[in-house]
């Protein structure tokens, strides 16, 4: 009887262990559809549009690298190219070395102008 208990119990720690894995996986697809659900699908860095199977190379950034941040207006998300997000990491370990006033002094980047329609507006406007 004992050993039947230790099985059960073994069987629905595999499972738990299971289904936590399964809840991350569908709470990242969860988050990266919400955010194309939210915002154009074009990378906030270099501008590119995606659609179709290039979708795929679009991915959810996280502002304040806390994947665990997920509020639901989607302000920690931006979406960037995959090149994009290379880049944005990449820049921040470096900025993480030189740690010194430079990061201290650093501004927020929303302000130098994230702004991906400003130039699709202009586009469609010149084109009427
Ligand atoms: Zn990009
Ligand atoms: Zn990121």
């Amino acid at each position: 009887m004992s050993s039947n208990n230790t099985r059960i119990n073994i069987d629905s720690h595999s499972r738990i262990v299971a289904e936590a894995r399964h809840n991350r996986e569908q709470e990242e697809k969860t988050y990266r559809a919400r955010a194309l659900k939210i915002y154009p699908w074009i990378c906030g860095r270099c501008g590119r549009e995606f659609s179709g199977k290039k979708l795929r190379e679009l991915t959810v950034h996280h502002r304040d690298h806390n994947h665990d941040n997920n509020p639901p207006d989607g302000s920690n998300w931006e979406l960037l190219c995959i090149y994009c997000h290379d880049n944005e990491h990449s820049r921040d370990e470096v900025a993480d070395a030189y740690d010194g006033e430079a990061s201290s002094g650093r501004e927020p980047e929303q302000s130098s102008g994230y702004r991906p329609f400003a130039d699709l507006e202009n586009l469609l406007r010149n084109k009427k």
